[in-house]
């Protein structure tokens, strides 16, 4: 027997991942939320030695609208699978089957597998597969990839669909409908495989965008026929094409379909519940209330010390006392050069040990996360946030991620992933950062206390500018040309409420918590040996000796550029450059750094040692211009690193630090003079002059429509010139 390859493809969390698992033995993450699976996996189906599967992400249609589904119909149509499994959630029969039809039209050798049939049978309903068989005319497995039912029966199917290439018939439309493909077909004689061919007729009658583009003069040509057609059912093409496909659906459903006897006004206890949780008002409270309980139960609040910050702060004490100690003891002991001591300590101990710290507030974080996850919850979350959010550009579901970032950006940035348009992705990662994290705190501590009298709506202050900005860049994004278009239709549907597999949750945290180690050991290690290099040398590379950061390069540098920090009021002083520039490697390093600059021994977290220096230095609207240009500007190298993961090039994640750095010094141009105004303290010119274009280009990116327009054609300008 030849090798082949089978795809898996079906609508969104109908089991295709799980199916997936339990026939290959791999162990791809499984969620009770749709968009889990957004890239195609491969794996080799257990007990055959040549048949590859294909596990791809869900889609409703084979009319994509986001990219995780484009690869989904590429790879039915381009990739040549031999045979295609398409699962269908018995549950949702009808829903499902919509893709089927399409499927189906593709001419690929198909096996319907009917999933989830243990909750049919529990609820007692039925499906007669046989039935649904015929009137399909490709075979109909019953199985549960949960309780693994019916696997053998499915993988034996598809493999003899496979071998005898096994070809389904199309499944005709009204004939008014049929004589238009027909028609179409035999315009795409010499272009399309036969075997193809209707699939595409189809899609062209439809007036599907990409098969449109594909084949111009077809679509032209057809304009006329489908006009009289629209005509006659007085609707669009693509609407005529669904309804008549919801009619065959109708037609294969009725007589193989059993319902379970459902208690019609109540319904069931997932449907009582989801009454409340997704209430247009109710919702919302609910939803802060159980993120508020986890919060509070990790990060703790007040006095009371939440367990994630209680195991952070017990492994960073251990990775300072005794590992930091017995290493820079063991350097001693083993003469190991000053240098190198230095570096051991400052970049490993100090740069990615301080992260690695934070390892088990994240672990907590993605299981709690996780676990609300999987009993199906977030999917609420994300549907009763979609209303508020959408009205600023944003999805429903870029919620969690910027949630997840008031703890650490990095597990933020991390769960766009779950995000499954690719515009609302790109957008909330390049936004998540502006809300502050754990490692933003000690800077706010510092301002508040050596300014304002530790004054707690310095904080406030902080995680509301957050959210602006974050709003403010929902809008201003969703113009930019390559990030254009609607937030994705929020189609994904409600999946049902089960109890959490530990296994499920377990594997989600882990994996998620791995990645972080991996990025800890890479580009931060990289990025911590680079600034301990810059500030431990002078310019003619002499070693400065331990925790020197005076003379440095690093002081060169910072008295050099300064000045462009004057429209914000901190120029005259490079320490605050400096420690903005050590702030990349891990936020709360500005407070240190700053320690170290005025000589200091000691400094607290908050820097109460220096707050009388910063005072003198200071005015209050500088002082606020400060925090606001750190909270807002390019995040720390960590986090730069999970941009660049889920954005995908090093040039999109460039173009998003530079936007964060432009908004950071825009914002903080404007709150400099508006300070200086409330607090009637003198302001610098440039700083008025640079707050008063800032305004004027925030309303302009806000109002105007198509604000990039003159970016894109110097950028068409650069491409026809390349050329
Ligand atoms: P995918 O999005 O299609 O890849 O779906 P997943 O494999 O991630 O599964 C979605 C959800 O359906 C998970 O919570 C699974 O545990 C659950 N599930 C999958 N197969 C079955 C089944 O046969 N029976 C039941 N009751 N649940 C299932
Ligand atoms: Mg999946």
């Amino acid at each position: 027997m030849m090798g082949f390859t089978i795809a898996l493809a079906g609508n969104p969390n109908c089991g295709k991942t799980t199916l997936f698992n339990k026939l290959t033995g791999a162990s791809q993450r499984v969620g009770n939320w749709p968009g889990v699976t957004i890239d195609r996996k491969t794996g080799k189906i257990r007990g055959m030695t040549d048949a590859e599967l294909v596990d791809t992400p869900g889609i409703y249609s084979l009319s994509p609208y986001s990219p995780e589904e484009v690869v989904t119909r590429n790879f039915l149509l381009e990739g040549n699978p031999d045979a295609v499994i398409n699962i269908v959630d018995a549950t949702n029969i009808e829903r499902n089957l919509f893709l089927t039809l399409q499927i189906l039209d593709t001419g690929i050798p198909t096996v319907v597998a009917l999933n989830m049939m243990d909750t049919i049978e529990k609820e007692g309903g039925s499906v007669d597969a046989k039935a649904l068989s015929e009137k399909l005319g490709c075979p109909v497995i019953p199985i549960s990839a949960l309780k693994s039912e019916g696997l053998k029966e499915l993988v034996e199917a598809a493999a003899t669909a496979a071998n005898e290439c096994a070809r389904p018939a199309a499944i005709k439309f009204g004939d008014d409908i049929e004589s238009l493909i027909s028609e179409t077909e035999s315009a795409l004689a010499d272009k399309v495989p036969e075997e193809k061919r209707r699939w595409y007729a189809v899609k062209l009658a439809e007036k599907d965008a990409t098969v449109s583009e594909q084949f111009p003069e077809i679509a032209e040509s057809l304009k006329e026929k489908s006009a009289a057609v629209e005509e006659s059912y007085g609707d669009e093409m693509d609407s005529v094409i669904s309804d008549a496909r919801y009619e065959i659906i109708g037609g294969l459903v009725s007589g193989s379909v059993k319902r379970a006897e459902k208690d019609e006004k109540d319904g069931t206890l997932s449907d009582r519940i989801d009454r409340i949780v997704t209430h247009r008002i109710a919702g919302i409270p609910i939803f802060i209330g159980v993120l508020g309980a986890v919060f509070l139960g990790i990060i703790g609040f007040g006095d009371i010390t939440g367990i994630g910050t209680y195991l952070t702060d017990w492994l960073n004490g251990y990775i300072e006392d005794p590992i930091g100690t017995s290493v820079e003891q063991w350097c001693a002991d083993n003469n190991v050069s000053e240098p190198l001591t230095g570096l051991i300590m400052s970049a490993f101990i100090g740069g990615v040990g301080a992260v690695i710290g934070f390892l088990p507030q994240m672990l907590v974080l993605f299981l709690a996360l996780c676990i609300l996850e999987d009993i199906g919850y977030m999917a609420r979350a994300a549907f009763v946030m979609d209303r508020v959010f959408r009205f600023f550009g944003l999805s429903g579901k870029s919620f969690i991620p910027i949630l997840v970032g008031t703890g650490c950006g990095v597990p933020g940035i991390m769960a766009t992933r779950t995000i499954e348009s690719d515009r609302d992705r790109r957008i909330t990662a390049m936004s998540v950062t502006f809300m502050p994290c754990g490692a933003k705190l000690p800077i706010i501590a510092l301002i508040a206390g050596a300014l304002f009298g530790n004054n707690g709506f310095v904080a406030l202050f902080a995680y509301v500018l957050g959210i602006v900005v974050i709003l403010m860049s929902g809008i201003i994004l969703k113009k930019w040309r390559s990030l254009a278009g609607e937030p994705a239709p929020f189609i994904m549907e409600l999946p049902p409420y089960h109890l959490p597999s530990v296994l499920n949750v377990i594997k989600g945290t882990l994996d998620r918590g791995w990645a972080f180690v991996k990025k800890a050991g890479t580009i931060i290690l990289l990025a911590s040996v680079f600034v301990w290099f810059l500030a431990s040398y002078d310019p003619s590379f002499n070693y400065l000796g331990a925790d020197a950061t005076t003379d440095s390069i690093l002081q060169t540098i910072g008295q050099a550029v300064c000045v462009i920090f004057q429209p914000l009021g901190w120029a005259d002083h490079w320490e605050l450059t400096v420690g903005t520039v050590t702030g990349l490697i891990a936020k709360e390093n500005l407070v240190g750094t700053l320690g170290t600059l005025f000589s200091l021994d000691e400094v607290g977290d908050a820097g109460e040692e220096y707050w009388d220096i910063l005072a003198a230095y200071l005015t209050p609207a500088a002082g606020m211009a400060f925090l606001v240009f750190n909270l807002l500007c390019a995040p720390c190298f960590a986090a730069i690193g999970a941009m660049h993961r889920e954005l995908g090039t090093w040039k999109a994640t460039g173009m998003a630090v530079a936007y964060q750095c432009c908004i950071a010094y825009m914002v903080a141009s404007i709150i400099y003079v508006i300070g200086s105004l409330i607090w009637g303290t003198s302001a610098e010119i440039s700083g008025i002059v640079i707050a008063i274009l800032s305004v004027a280009a925030l309303v302009y990116l806000l109002v105007a429509k198509d604000p990039f327009l003159i970016m894109d054609k110097i950028g068409k300008k650069e491409e026809a010139v390349a050329e």
